[in-house]
């Protein structure tokens, strides 16, 4: 059976580190790392997210703020506000939920973010540090699995990895950041052929695709550790992730649920990312 990799505790445990380092900066700089959170709309789910956010942060000691539009905001008006966040020195982190509402443009929201501030790790100033192996604001998520193959001592030196989704904000850097862990990282997506045959050369085998229990034992190598990325809903509305838990957990060494895997560590590592940023730009000065 494998080991269940327990996003909930080791969250808990970065958590506890970031509030220490958040307490640090606070005695240097005379307040708290702050974190502002736009939420654009009434998205269920995005509600929920960004009041999580919230709630750890202010948890972990930084200042938290939630900035609320209406689902009409245009986008001239939801960059004004990150405008205005950029400009604010008690702001070290800014996170717009995505997705926002039709008539604003995703990717003019990122690139409108002060890159030093981008604690999502989404513009693309810090897209193309991480590509050049800078991973000073990497992505959360991607951040929060590597810490979690950290934490069970994986060994990802000359590991064969297979990352299977290839979006910007999963799949891409969690790559990145496995090759600068200096595995032999693969990069599967959906026109990938015999998708079974390249996950199962996987040591370490990443799941960031967004379809429930899509990875199933024919999938996974015998002491494979397996990292399920996803989200989704199965058939009966229960959250799960990519992987077919019940049919991989006797096959893997390693594996994370979902609830209770990558999900908790998202938003720790935001909360670190946070930290990292404030401290990066006011000892810049
Ligand atoms: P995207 O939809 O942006 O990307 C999905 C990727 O999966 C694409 O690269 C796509 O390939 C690939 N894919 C889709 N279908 C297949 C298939 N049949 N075979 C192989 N590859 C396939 O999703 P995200 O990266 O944003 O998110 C992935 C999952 O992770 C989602 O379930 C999301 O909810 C979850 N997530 C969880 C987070 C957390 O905190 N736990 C945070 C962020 C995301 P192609 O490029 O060819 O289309």
């Amino acid at each position: 059976m494998a080991r269940i990799i327990d996003g909930k505790s080791i969250s808990a445990k970065v958590r506890a580190e970031v509030a220490e380092k958040a307490a640090r900066f606070k005695q240097q700089y005379g307040r708290a790392p702050g974190l502002d959170v736009v939420l654009v709309g009434e998205d269920p789910a995005s509600q929920v997210y960004v009041r999580n956010k919230e709630k750890a942060a202010l948890e972990a000691g930084m200042a938290g703020k939630l900035h609320r539009l209406p689902a009409s905001t245009s986008e001239r008006d939801l960059l004004a506000l990150v405008n205005q966040l950029n400009q604010n020195d008690a702001v070290d982190g800014i996170l717009v939920q995505f997705p926002v509402p039709s008539q604003i443009r995703q990717t003019e929201v990122i690139r409108t973010i002060d890159p030093r501030k981008d604690v999502d790790g989404l513009n693309p100033l810090n897209a193309g540090a991480l590509a050049s192996g800078d991973t000073a604001l990497a992505p959360c998520t991607p951040l929060g699995c590597i810490r979690l193959l950290r934490e069970i001592e994986a060994n990802l030196a000359g590991a064969e990895a297979v990352v299977v989704g290839r979006s910007n904000l999963v799949g891409k850097p969690v790559a990145q950041l496995l090759l600068l862990q200096n595995a032999t990282v693969t990069v599967a997506h959906s026109k990938t052929r015999d998708l079974p045959a390249v996950c199962r050369r996987a040591d370490v085998l990443v799941a960031a695709i967004g379809r429930a229990k899509m990875l199933n034992a024919a999938h996974v190598k015998p002491g494979a550790i397996v990292i399920d990325v996803g989200m989704n809903r199965d058939e009966h509305g229960k959250l799960c992730g990519d992987v077919d838990f019940a049919a991989v957990e006797s096959i893997a060494s390693a594996i994370t649920p979902v609830p209770g895997g990558v999900g908790p560590m998202t938003i720790a590592m935001l909360l670190e990312n946070t930290v990292t940023a404030g401290i990066a730009r006011l000892s810049a000065r």
